[in-house]
């Protein structure tokens, strides 16, 4: 083995030792969030899904739909603005604007503070939208109920098989702006079947914002999380 290689298999190493360590001290505070979110009765739902894919805007159909029958308050996770944030806080619910100025994704430690500025015991369901990004939000517990994955079909159908962890670790996925599929070559009946290989007892829904399809089905599903 030569000098440089054994050089870079250390650094992968520590590379490696690293990683553990944060995610090892993310798991941590993500397991007090989860403690404090049960102690407060508070379901609490990590949105994730592609920059573009729709997430605050089904975020905004999803708060029409419930913010009549349930107490909800968002965070609002952002690499850097606050347009997300205004958005949803114009739906008449408490927003907690999380920038990561740069950082590509939340973690358990960011949503333990911003939860400081939350009566967590006058909600019944917290909705984090997290950074834009397919990759690491699923990586990094935030203590969290479940998580939901956005998929919009103008992204592509080989998607799940691409970035298998977020659609493993996510309880249901949303194929999102369904009402493009025809002018597209995103085939559906394929991308089900890779979501249900990978993942079996997947919830998958097909949602349109733009044409209010599959928002009543999704909405009621939700609400059953924060029944049970
Ligand atoms: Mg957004
Ligand atoms: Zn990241």
């Amino acid at each position: 083995m030569t000098a440089g290689f054994q050089l870079l298999l250390e650094d992968f190493d520590l590379e490696v030792k690293l990683m553990r360590n944060i995610l090892g001290a993310n798991d941590e505070i993500a397991a007090l969030n989860r403690k404090m979110f049960s102690a407060c009765g508070v379901v609490v739902m990590n949105l994730m899904g592609s920059p573009g894919s729709g997430k605050t805007t089904l975020l905004e159909k999803t708060l029409a739909r419930l913010v009549d029958k349930i107490k909800i308050a968002v965070i609002e996770g952002d690499l850097f603005t606050a347009k997300d944030a205004e958005r949803i806080e114009r739906q008449g619910v408490d927003v907690i604007q999380i920038n990561t100025a740069g950082g590509c994704h939340l973690d358990a430690p960011m949503i333990q503070k911003a939860c400081a500025s939350l009566d967590l015991n006058a909600i019944d369901l917290l909705i984090v939208e997290n950074v834009g990004n397919l990759v690491c939000p699923a990586e990094f517990d935030i203590g969290e109920n479940f998580k939901a994955v956005v998929l919009s079909i103008t992204e592509g159908d080989d998607k799940p098989l691409k970035y298998p962890l977020i659609f493993k670790e996510s309880e249901v996925t949303l194929f999102n702006k369904i009402d493009l599929l025809p002018f597209t070559n995103f085939d559906l009946q394929a991308a089900r079947e890779d979501l249900t290989t990978l993942h079996p007892t997947i919830k998958i829904f097909e949602t349109s914002c733009t044409k209010e399809t599959g928002l009543d089905d999704w909405t009621t599903w939700l609400l059953g999380k924060v029944a049970r």
